[in-house]
């Protein structure tokens, strides 16, 4: 295909978005443009965006919300652009042609996934993508279906495509007090992403907040998590010694 004429196949790719950040500086390095896609295959009890659970969002062209994103380039071209969401690997296919376009613009592109989402569309978007963002949501299977509907096995296959792909990972988990801030959660999860360790970047510990509550209440939904206590700044420094210990 010539140029123009992929220009133009990529451009028209239509997808849904909740909106855009211009600049945000935790998800991923340097300041970002980060991207909110709707729809979302698992629920977690904790999360913090539930309207792209439900709301059908902005339709736009990966063209228009290329050219919207290029505005910010001089204030971005040292960090980059990040998918996220809702789950961006549910619309694959529109933040491939969207990645195509900024990484011919010579921006760094980061997903921030599940990595609950399998197929070719995801491992073309995979290729096209540096980075990838992964919440390991729990570190065992069962607390992983009980608190997300979702797989933690799925979510180690995405690691191992990542890594089969010679693209970087953050690794990232909320701790929530009373469910996943014991210390053998940590030596768990570094157990777990040990195979990846050559590919990893960063690991995160976030903790467990309850901002979000009043979109819970507006868009009349249960927030399972509304009984649990914030996650204090201890627990966190906490368990991150654990982390960096050997
Ligand atoms: S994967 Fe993210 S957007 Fe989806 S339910 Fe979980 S926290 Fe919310």
């Amino acid at each position: 295909m010539k140029l123009s004429a992929e220009l133009s196949t990529l451009s028209s790719e239509k997808g849904r978005i909740s909106g855009i950040q211009s600049l945000g500086a935790v998800d991923g390095p340097g300041l970002r443009t980060v991207v909110f896609g709707v729809g979302c295959p698992l629920r977690c009890a904790y999360c913090h965006n539930p309207e792209t659970w439900t709301e059908k969002g902005e339709e736009v062209t990966a063209g228009e919300l290329a050219q919207k994103i290029l505005r910010y380039k001089p204030y971005i071209a040292q960090g980059g652009v990040t998918f996220s969401g809702g789950e961006p690997l549910l619309q694959a296919k529109f933040f491939t042609a969207l990645a195509r376009l900024l990484k011919k613009e010579g921006l760094h592109v980061a997903v921030d996934t599940s990595g609950n989402v399998a197929g070719e569309d995801v491992d073309e978007l995979i290729e096209n993508i540096d980075l990838a963002l992964l919440d390991v949501k729990f570190t065992n299977e069962e607390d992983y279906r009980k608190y997300t509907g979702g797989s933690l096995a799925q979510a180690l296959d995405f690691a191992r495509k990542i890594k089969k792909a010679g693209k970087r990972l953050w690794i990232r988990q909320v701790i929530v007090e009373g469910i996943n801030d014991g210390e053998e959660n940590i030596r768990l999860l570094k157990e777990i992403i040990s195979p990846f360790a050559d590919v990893i970047d960063k690991v995160e510990l976030l903790p467990f907040r309850k901002l979000c509550s009043e979109k819970y209440d507006r868009l009349g939904l249960n927030f399972p998590f509304a009984v649990h206590p914030e996650t204090s700044t201890e627990t966190i420094n906490h368990l991150v010694e654990i982390l960096k210990s050997e």
